[in-house]
């Protein structure tokens, strides 16, 4: 393991949600804490990303494949009868309405444009619910590239709609055989398939979380969601900015990338985990997956499964970024139930005829449990996916009412 020195001090630890310091770190979470083998891969991404984002033909190329393909920008939503409902007023950023379901597709497009960039070939994911490898492996057909993802063993028999659909796009999934079987052990064969394989290979990690320079690149391409709501909320709010912008928090992609667009603001920020996957929750800090962060781990330092009705949010650490802002007090971050999650899950079903992603679900859950505490105020919801994938799942929980 290379560990960058951890006591110097940051760059520019006051600026929130700025360019990461030269470590890697936002405050003392980040870095790039990989097998010597992966510090030139990781570099050689650093410096290609640098490079593409500076370059206006790039910029220009992810854009029209962000409007035509994706189907960007996606709207913004008042929601009247919710509204109503919970006693405040509640405004949606619908990222549902992106080309394959959800705000993925922001992330993967922009990584996979990279890698051609960079001349490779092939490209690598993780997978846990499925979600991810369905949008990288939508990437791969499109730009003509070879694509393989990594998913536990456990987790391909949970998911067989999304291996099927994976496959159907020209995709191959390899099962993980390791650990539990599930999200965390899939990104450790994509690491190892990428160390292997990087001279014709790229990683795409699905996340705003793993060594220097993804946290910083992925939160990146998902700036765009913060962007276009800004602006689209001050038409709607005659200049002004909600009281407060909250989102779902899995590995953070999607909050990042909204809380983006408000961090100069004082609008609140707050980050909706799982109870049973709280990770900047429990404040516990620790390495996982090439940076420092806040996880879900026992006493020994052994990580923690995490457990979640969706398998979108069950991963047992947070991007290092949302542990800074927790860490500075900009961003606070909230966790509730599966039962809660259930009830959010019908609550917009039934007043605005959306169905949410139940990650999503969760963001609503914490709305609907805080509606005293929002009384008269003004919130902006990230919408991060559609909840088709999940009715079957719901059918079963609900008993098929
Ligand atoms: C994957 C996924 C998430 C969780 O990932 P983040 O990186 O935390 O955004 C949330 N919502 C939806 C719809 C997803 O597909």
């Amino acid at each position: 393991m290379t560990l960058t020195d951890a006591n110097s001090e940051s760059a520019n630890s006051d600026q929130i949600m700025g360019e990461p310091d030269e470590f890697g770190r936002f405050g003392q979470f980040g870095g790039r804490f990989v097998p010597e083998t992966l510090v030139p891969a990781c570099q050689e991404l650093e410096d290609a990303f640098r490079s593409a984002w500076g370059d206006t033909e790039f910029r220009r190329e992810l854009s029209a494949l962000l409007a035509d393909y994706a189907g960007r920008p996606s709207p913004i939503t008042e929601c009247h009868r919710l509204s109503e409902e919970l006693g405040y007023r509640v405004i949606l950023k619908r990222e549902d309405l992106n080309h394959t379901g959800s705000h993925k597709i922001n992330n993967v497009l922009g990584q996979a444009l990279l890698a051609k960039r960079m001349g490779k070939t092939r490209l690598i994911a993780e997978t846990g619910a499925g979600q991810h490898g369905v949008a990288t492996a939508t990437a791969a057909a499109l730009l003509g590239m070879e694509c393989r993802v990594y998913m536990g063993e456990v987790d391909i028999s949970r998911q067989e709609l999304n291996v099927f659909r994976m496959n159907l796009l020209g995709a191959e999934v390899v099962p993980a055989l390791s650990g539990s079987r599930t999200l965390k052990d899939a990104v450790n064969e994509a690491m190892r398939d990428w160390v292997a394989k990087v001279e014709d290979s790229y990683y795409c990690l699905g996340s705003a979380m793993g060594p220097h320079p993804y946290p910083w690149m992925v939160r990146t391409f998902h700036e765009v969601i913060g962007i276009e709501a800004r602006e689209q909320t001050a038409r709607l709010l005659d200049g002004g900015v909600p009281d407060v912008v909250t989102a779902c928090v899995g590995g953070g992609s999607n909050a990042i990338g909204i809380f983006s667009g408000f961090a100069d603001t004082d609008a609140e920020l707050v980050g909706v985990e799982p109870a049973g996957g709280a990770a900047v929750g429990r404040k516990v800090p620790g390495v996982v997956h090439g940076s420092k962060s806040y996880l879900m781990q026992d006493e020994v330092g052994q990580v923690l499964e995490a457990e979640s009705i969706s398998a979108g949010l069950d991963y047992p650490g947070v991007g290092p970024e949302h542990a800074h802002l927790a860490d500075i007090g900009r961003a606070r971050y909230e966790s509730v139930t599966d039962a809660e999650v259930i009830e959010g899950f019908q609550l917009l079903a039934r007043t605005e005829g959306i169905i949410p992603a139940l990650e999503c679900a969760h963001a609503l859950a914490w709305m609907s449990r805080e509606r005293e505490e929002l009384a008269g105020k003004t919130l902006l919801m990230n919408l991060s996916g559609r909840g088709d994938k999940d009715v079957a799942q719901m059918m079963d929980v609900l008993g098929r009412k």
